[in-house]
């Protein structure tokens, strides 16, 4: 996107004789800057509006540009409460999916130890999970969107986010065993899908750490997706409750 690159300039105007002047422009990266952090303190506050309550996600949509990983002709609407596309027949979810989704499964803890996202998209709410855990480990299938993501992850400098092109309908061990990426978790403090299946799949209760949380869009018998939360309580014992109705995009199986 243009604007991240760019410099204060002299820009150069044609005055009403056709003379021309010179005249110094503001350097547009700040003043975006300033627009979305003004833009940002204003979807925190209807955030909190709408009772979501945990600091430690809303300090971090505080921070992260969400305008950054969108295509530019949407900067402008980026901190709308709106699911935006981002290519490959794909959807950024609405800040108040991601606070949501992120707010349960951080529970009462200020920070996750290793967390997992199944479907990292344009990596915007892995971005918001990093500032949120000490690691996290997001799988993509569309490999185009991974690699976008791993763009604009980089240049934002965020350090503690493995991604890796796969299938989150396979563990993460397994695929990391093939592709390198690291680290190498078998279990998770957190696991979020971003996208709605038709179950819980087992693959991801069984990464899932004793008292960590799984968060889940599942599609019912009546067509509508629900959040799903599971907690490990023991090896074999796990508490199941069903949230309020959101939508997603359908969880595929495979890579593309
Ligand atoms: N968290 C994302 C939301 C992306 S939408 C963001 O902040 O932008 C959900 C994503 O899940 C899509 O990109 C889709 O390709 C991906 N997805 C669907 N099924 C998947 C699967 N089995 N494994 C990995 N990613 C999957």
């Amino acid at each position: 996107m243009p604007w991240r690159n760019a410099t204060p300039q002299a820009a150069v105007q044609h005055t009403p004789q056709g003379f021309l002047k010179t005249v110094k422009s503001e350097p547009i990266q700040s003043t975006l800057g300033m627009v979305s952090q003004r833009a940002r303190e204003h979807m925190v506050t209807r955030l909190q509006a709408a009772g979501i309550q945990s600091e430690t996600v809303l300090n971090a949509m505080r921070t992260v540009p969400r305008h950054a990983f969108l295509d530019t002709a949407l900067a402008s609407r980026a901190y709308d409460e709106a699911t935006l596309p981002i290519g490959f027949k794909q959807t950024i979810s609405a800040p108040i999916v991601v606070a949501r989704m992120l707010e349960i499964a951080c529970g009462a803890s200020q920070t996750v130890g290793a967390w997992l996202e199944i479907g990292t998209g344009c990596g915007y709410q892995a971005a918001v999970m990093s500032r949120c855990s000490l690691q996290v480990c997001s799988v993509e299938r569309i490999e185009g969107l991974a690699q976008l993501a791993r763009q604009q992850l980089t240049a934002q400098s965020l350090h503690n986010i493995t991604l890796l092109h796969g299938d989150g309908l396979q563990s993460w061990r397994s695929q990391y065993a093939s592709s390198h990426a690291r680290p190498a978790y078998e279990r998770f403090d957190a696991i979020v899908v971003a996208a709605a299946g038709l179950g819980i799949a087992q693959v991801w209760l069984d990464q899932l750490a004793i008292g960590g949380r799984l968060v889940a869009p599942v599609q019912g018998d009546d067509g509508v997706q629900r959040l799903h939360v599971v907690r490990r309580l023991s090896e074999t014992q796990f508490d199941r409750h069903t949230f309020e109705p959101m939508q997603f995009v359908p969880l595929l199986s495979g890579t593309n």
